[in-house]
């Protein structure tokens, strides 16, 4: 359908308005419009409201089907991809995920198995038409010494397809032992990645935080956090990174991911955590997908009653930037997933209502994450910008989002690309007990 010369004209292709900055004309309730757009050498050179000017008679009639830009997934860890096999969660529980996955790693993460299992991943994602993905590595010594290289190698092999970044993963304890934390910070630099920690309510939190502004500071990082993914209300480090983030003057960019114990805490201390966040500039991530396996989950054949998932909308309303992502993928943390961010923004649309109106929630898995990476003109269709876009069979939101759209067509650089999955059984002599 589309042709492989890198240069036609797609006619009747139904756009988003929160997708396509510079162009102006009439949108629909839903947010759509029909456009003519026009592709040359691999760039978009021209959006126009469908109709306005002749479109040609070679031009290829869409129909007005659903074109989105390439997603962008700014919450992944392709280093823990696709353990389950040989590294089952017992439980279904963070604990068990936690137990397991440091088990695994400290067993089988050599520099072979790490990126055999991150190039399947990565092959998955841009089949699925991502973009750019931002991974975090589990950087418990010694796995630091393994893992970073292997990143390295991965994003330059991967430069042009996906654009990776990296953000170290290690429990904020860790920060105490300060002469090794710092030598991280310094190869999370040397790397260009970005400076990652899971925050816990320990005792010292607040100073250990200081500690990890004043290197992202000293070394001009960007900071990303795992944040209170879990159901207990007294878990108020998202406050706590905020208070730090304003106190230490902070200019970089913060990501803070899951933050599923606000969605439980009294209304007036949400709303104090809320102003703050705004106040420091913090953006958002929820990770609807795994916070729905993790969360809740109770055993003793009891059911959950709750998703799990932050406060997103409270946090759109007073301008917080927010994002879903994938998060993990058949590792013991979720036992399912793919890298498919149009499954994530399916299931954020009906664990998280992002509809009714739609509005801008498209933004969600594209322009906003595009923003928090700093990746500039990812996540948008506009003129002059790349032809990375996606061209879908649904017509309509309700289209959309009630088929896998298995049979889309991912447009990089012009062209569409080759579609095909890795096969599971690439990774069998890599799951041998
Ligand atoms: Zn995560």
């Amino acid at each position: 359908m589309v042709p492989n010369t890198g240069s036609y004209r797609l006619a009747n292709a139904r756009v988003h308005a929160s997708l396509t900055p510079g162009f102006t004309t009439a949108f629909d309730s839903d947010g759509f419009a029909l456009a003519d757009i026009a592709v040359a050498d691999g760039r978009i050179s021209s959006i126009n409201a469908h109709g306005r000017t002749a479109v040609p008679v070679d031009a290829i009639d869409l129909g007005g089907r659903i074109i989105l830009p390439c997603f962008v997934d700014c919450h992944t860890h392709i280093d823990k991809g696709h353990i389950w096999p040989r590294k089952p969660n017992p439980d279904g529980t963070f604990m068990g995920a936690l137990n397991a996955t440091g088990a695994d790693r400290a067993a089988r993460w050599n520099a072979e198995d790490v990126a055999r299992r991150m190039d399947f991943s990565l092959r998955s994602a841009y089949a699925h038409g991502t973009r750019a993905l931002r991974t975090h590595l589990d950087s418990v010594a010694p796995q630091e010494e393994i893992s970073w290289p292997v990143f390295e190698t991965m994003r330059e092999t991967w430069r042009g397809r996906i654009e990776l970044q990296g953000a170290c993963l290690i429990g904020i304890e860790g920060v105490r032992d300060k002469k090794w934390f710092d030598r991280l910070a310094k190869r999370v630099a040397a790397a260009k990645g970005v400076l990652g920690v899971v925050t816990y309510m320990v005792p010292d939190l607040e100073e250990l935080l200081d500690h990890v502004f004043a290197q992202a500071i000293k070394h001009g990082l960007d900071l990303d956090f795992h944040a209170d993914e879990t159901d207990d209300i007294a878990a108020i480090s998202l406050k706590k990174i905020a208070e730090a983030a304003l106190w230490n003057g902070f200019e970089g960019n913060i990501l803070v991911g899951h933050c599923c114990s606000l969605a439980r805490q009294p209304d007036l201390d949400v709303l104090d955590t809320l102003d703050k966040v705004a106040k420091a500039g913090l953006a958002v991530v929820s990770l609807p997908m795994c916070n729905l396996y993790l969360q809740d989950r109770r055993g003793d054949h009891t059911t959950p009653r709750w998703r799990g998932v932050t406060l997103l909308h409270e946090m759109k309303t007073r301008g917080i930037p927010v994002a879903v992502a994938s998060d993990n993928t058949r590792d013991p943390f979720y036992a399912y997933g793919d890298l498919d961010m149009l499954e994530v923004y399916r299931m954020a649309t009906r664990i998280l209502h992002f509809d009714h109106p739609v509005a801008d929630w498209p933004q969600a898995v594209t322009a906003t994450p595009a923003k928090v990476m700093r990746l500039d003109g990812f996540g948008t269709l506009a003129t002059g910008g790349d032809a990375d876009f996606i061209v879908f069979k649904g017509r309509s939101w309700t289209e959309l989002l009630s088929r896998p759209e298995s049979d889309r067509i991912v447009v990089r650089g012009g062209r569409a690309i080759d579609r095909q999955l890795p096969d599971y059984a690439e990774l069998d002599e890599l799951m041998v007990e």
